[in-house]
Formats: structure tokens, C-alpha cells, sequence
């Protein structure tokens, strides 16, 4: 599914008007009544319930208007909160104000007909409150008697319906704008936007719900919009086929170049999620202990061990040999940073000629020599957590953090795939954008990673192309922590390896 930032939305609503000749009046005629139909669908029966709708003074409280005439027609104990003058109400939004108080909606103005007190009481008293406040219209920090309207929300309120975004979010970014509404359900209309995906503003919207209004399946798929999210169905297209009339070089081969003597577990990890989606044989290049505890833990691997603690230059001329041999190489987890291996790092993707994947210390490396990038003459994916692209990128980490433009422009500046990895994980091509959704806090433990950038070579060497490799394990990875059933934080790493085929097997 496509997603749109506030500014594609209303290019949406205003070609689905011009060239598809549906208005915005429209549009949010269905906008209100999804909302209360999202509703029904959650508790059933509507008539028994009591209403409060917070509508504020742009488009969003307008669809709040029809929600809340829409709803008089189960129940009378529908009470509205509108902050905002009639006067300066859009077209669309003054005529839904009218409509509603015409089928006798008892509309109250803040700070005409109600206080910000009155209001309190009346929200501890009521079963839902919808909160219709602000949209994807905001512009700036949340101001005014609408900054306490939101603080009561969140204070007093029993259920809390969001209507297109959780008030006070940023739509594009997530982030919250001073104050933003907690909501229990966020009824989004045609796409969902960024903020729905992204922490914050993700686990504000609480469950979401996309729903149809009416903009025509050729606009919402428009080639134009770049950005998607990852769904089952994409990635079960994705993974390799198995032919029964087959053998081992039938899946690919993967050199795996990771471990040092202080994380052997890094190597291990690596290879053996390789094996696990499937590909066909793993070679490890490790250093000693690695190799032993890698052929202990799985007969299956081939390792080949360089004398010594880390890798140095001297190792370069390995390294490719065996690269020479394989359809991919993972290279990074665990190989640490200091200047020996910096020169091996540098030297060997200079050189190299299949496809690769750079995780953990290899980007580490890469930091802090970045000209390496446009030497590397291969297909590349980088799976960065946040830290590690703050160092490639030299910004701060708290602007890194779920910033897809910045993963989309250093996608396109070095000509690779970018793995932004996160509780919501963002996959940039240079010219496409992915959004993982699976996942959950079992995931947040050393090695997790080590295990994606595994999954990823695993499925280059079987021949996906790099988008496709990163698209189909950062879901399946998410997807198999999911099945872990006991507590997410007792989860082992070695569980998510044996959970990588339950995983596959779902999809
Ligand atoms: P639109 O009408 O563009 O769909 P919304 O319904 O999201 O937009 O709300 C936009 C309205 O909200 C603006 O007209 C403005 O009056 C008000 N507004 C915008 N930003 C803020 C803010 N940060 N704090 C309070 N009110 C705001
Ligand atoms: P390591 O280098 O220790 O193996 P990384 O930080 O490189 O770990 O990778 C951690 C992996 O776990 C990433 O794929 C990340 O997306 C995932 N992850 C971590 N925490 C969460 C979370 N709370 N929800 C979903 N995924 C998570
Ligand atoms: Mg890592």
C-alpha cells in the first residue's frame, strides 16, 4: 500500500475533483461516515454510547461535523466542542455546520458557550470522544485553547477516536508538535500517511484503520506516489521458488566475512540465517575462534579461519578469492574498527565483483572514510541502525531517526540500498521508498541485526536483487519475532534463527 505525505494528499483530493469530477464535499461526506462506521465495527452497537466530538477550525473538524450528524442517527448524546469561528470555516466544513445543527446537533463554541472546564466535565462523562481537531493541515507547534483541548484528552478521556491523524502530529514526519492526542483508534482516509508509521506518532494513533472514501484505485496507486508499505502479499511474490529438480548450487552461494576473536557470535549468527532462507551453501572467512564455534553449532558451514584476532590487509587477497566463488558476500558484524581492518575493509570492496551487504562494523568503518562508497562497483545494500547513520551521514542521531528523505538522498548520492533499521524499518532505493511494519521488542537485543544482514545475503546469493533481498527479510525477520510466544524480552537470538522458517513458511 502507497503512502502519501500532506502535500500528495491534497494534490490527491484536488485531481480527484478535477479529473475524477468528485469534490471535496465529497470526499468528506465519506470521510465523516467511515469514521463512524469504524466505530460501529469496534463496539457494535452505537446507540448505547455517548459522543463527544472536538471539532476544530480547518477541514478536519468538518469531517468531524458529518461523524457527528452521522452518529445523531443512533443515539441522541451527541454533544460538539467546536474550537474555531464559523465565519472563517471552509466551504465544505460551513456547510456541514449547517447541516449539522439543522438535524439539531447541539454545537457549543469554545470559549463562547463552553470552557475549557465544562468540557472537561462532560469528556469524563462520555464513552468516546472524537477528536477532530487538527489534520494534516497543522502548521507549526500546537497553539492555543487547542493545546488544552488535547492536555484534557489526554487526561480525561474514556476512548479516543482520531480522525485522518492523532491532533498535534506531524503528518510527514511523526513527530509530535508540542502536545498530540493519544488515540485508542485513528480512522485515516484513502492512504495512510508517514505518521502513522513512524514512532511517535505510530504508537499514537493506536489501532489503525484506512479507510475508502471514494478517490478513484488508479489515483491512490499513481506511479508517482514512491513510497509504500511492505505487505505479505509483496514479499510471498518475492521469495526464491524451490524446484524439486534441484541441488545446492541451485540457491546460490554466500561468502559471510564477519566475527573477530571478541564476537565470534557475530559470524555464527550471520551465516546461519543465511542457511535458514534457503540459500544453497555459506561459506564463513572468520577469525579464530569463530570458525570452531560456527562448525559446532552447524556441520553444514564451510569456514575458513585467517590466523589471528581481527582482520588485517594481508587477508584481502583471501577474501577475494573466495568472493570470486560466490554469488554475494555479507561483510561487518562483529569485525571491529580499528585501523588494520579498515585497510582490509577498504581494499577488498575496492575490488570486489558480486553483490554485497555492509552491516554493523564495516559501516563503521566506511564513516569514517566515506570515498569508499563511490568506489565499490557492485550492487550494495547498507542496514544502518540509527547510530551507525548518524556516523555515515555526520548528522545528529536524533535527526537520522526514521528520516527517510535523508535515506532516499544518500540511496540516490552512492547508488545503493539503504536499510534504516528501527522499530519501524525504512528501505530506500534511489528511487523507492519501503516501510516494514513487522516486528516487535524481542528484536531489540545484540544480534538481531547480525541476523538480517544474514537473511539479506542469504537471499542475494539465491539471486534477488538487492531491493528485493532487503524487502523480503527485514518482513520475514520482523514477521518470525512475532511468532515468539512468551515474553518478547526473554526472546534468544538463537530462537529468532529457528523462527526465520515458521516465518517463511506463513508467508
Ligand atoms: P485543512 O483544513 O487544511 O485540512 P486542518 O483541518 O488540519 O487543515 O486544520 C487546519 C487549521 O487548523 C488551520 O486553518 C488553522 O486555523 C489551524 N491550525 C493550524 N495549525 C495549528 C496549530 N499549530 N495550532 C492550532 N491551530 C492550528
Ligand atoms: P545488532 O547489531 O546487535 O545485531 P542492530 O541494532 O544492528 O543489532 O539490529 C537490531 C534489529 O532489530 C534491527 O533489524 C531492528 O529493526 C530490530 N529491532 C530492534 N528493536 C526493535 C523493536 N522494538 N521493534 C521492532 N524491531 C526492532
Ligand atoms: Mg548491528
Amino acid at each position: 500500500m502507497k503512502i502519501v505525505t500532506s502535500q500528495q494528499m491534497k494534490e490527491i483530493d484536488r485531481l480527484a475533483a478535477e479529473q475524477f469530477f468528485i469534490p471535496s464535499s465529497i470526499l468528506m461526506e465519506r470521510a465523516g461516515l467511515s469514521v463512524v462506521l469504524s466505530i460501529e465495527q469496534v463496539f457494535k452497537n452505537l446507540s448505547d454510547l455517548s459522543f463527544l466530538v472536538l471539532c476544530g477550525p480547518g477541514n478536519n473538524g468538518g469531517d468531524g461535523f458529518v461523524a457527528a450528524r452521522d452518529l445523531l442517527d443512533y443515539t441522541d448524546y451527541v454533544t460538539i466542542v467546536f474550537a474555531g469561528d464559523e465565519k472563517k470555516l471552509s466551504v465544505e466544513a460551513g456547510e456541514n455546520f449547517k447541516r449539522l445543527k439543522s438535524v439539531g446537533g447541539d454545537i457549543r463554541v469554545l470559549g463562547v458557550d463552553v470552557t475549557l472546564d465544562d468540557v472537561a466535565d462532560i469528556m469524563k462523562k462520555c464513552d468516546i470522544v472524537i477528536d477532530a481537531l487538527l489534520g494534516i493541515g497543522i502548521k507549526g507547534e500546537v497553539r492555543g485553547q487547542i493545546a488544552e483541548l488535547i492536555k484534557l484528552i489526554n487526561l480525561y478521556s474514556n476512548y479516543v477516536v482520531s480522525i485522518d491523524i492523532p491532533s498535534g502530529l506531524d503528518s510527514d514526519t511523526g513527530k509530535i508538535l508540542g502536545i498530540a492526542v493519544k488515540a485508542d483508534l485513528t480512522v485515516t482516509f484513502g492512504l495512510p500517511k508517514p505518521c502513522h508509521l513512524l514512532y511517535p506518532g505510530r504508537e499514537l494513533c493506536g489501532q489503525l484503520k484506512v479507510a475508502s472514501i471514494g478517490i478513484p484505485r488508479v489515483l491512490r496507486e499513481s506511479k508517482q506516489f514512491t513510497r509504500q508499505i511492505i505487505t505479505k502479499q509483496l514479499v510471498s511474490r518475492l521469495i526464491p521458488e524451490r524446484f524439486p529438480d534441484s541441488h545446492k548450487g541451485s540457491y546460490g552461494k554466500l561468502l559471510v566475512i564477519a566475527g573477530s576473536a571478541e564476537y565470534p557470535g557475530a559470524a555464527v549468527l550471520t551465516s546461519l540465517s543465511a542457511l535458514r532462507v534457503g540459500c544453497g551453501y555459506v561459506h564463513l572467512l572468520t577469525c579464530s575462534p569463530a570458525n570452531e564455534v560456527a562448525i559446532q553449532r552447524e556441520p553444514g558451514l564451510v569456514a575458513t579461519v585467517v590466523d589471528k584476532k581481527h582482520f588485517c590487509e594481508q587477508d584481502v587477497a583471501i577474501a577475494l578469492e573466495l568472493s570470486n566463488n560466490a554469488d554475494a558476500v555479507v561483510i561487518g558484524p562483529g569485525i571491529t574498527c580499528n585501523d588494520g581492518v579498515r585497510k582490509f575493509l577498504s581494499e577488498f570492496l575496492e575490488n570486489l565483483k558480486v553483490p554485497v551487504v555492509i552491516d554493523a562494523d564495516g559501516l563503521n568503518c566506511l564513516a569514517r572514510d566515506l570515498n569508499i562508497l563511490e568506489k565499490i562497483q557492485v550492487p550494495a545494500v547498507l542496514t544502518p541502525h540509527p547510530a551507525e547513520f548518524a556516523r555515515l551521514t555526520g548528522e545528529d542521531l536524533s535527526d537520522v531517526k526514521y528520516n527517510y528523505l535523508l535515506t532516499e538522498e544518500f540511496s540516490k548520492k552512492y547508488n545503493l540500498v539503504v536499510v534504516l533499521k528501527s522499530a519501524t524499518t525504512i528501505i530506500s532505493t534511489p528511487n523507492e521508498t519501503f516501510f516494514n511494519l513487522t516486528g516487535n521488542t524481542s528484536l531489540s537485543k545484540a544480534g538481531s541485526g547480525d541476523i538480517l544482514a544474514g537473511m539479506i545475503g542469504g537471499f542475494a546469493a539465491q539471486g534477488l536483487n538487492q531491493k528485493d533481498a532487503s524487502i523480503c527479510s527485514v518482513y520475514l525477520h520482523g514477521l518470525a519475532s512475532e511468532h515468539y510466544r512468551h515474553r518478547e524480552g526473554s526472546m534468544l537470538v538463537s530462537e529468532l534463527l529457528d523462527l526465520i522458517p515458521v516465518a517463511m513458511e506463513e508467508v
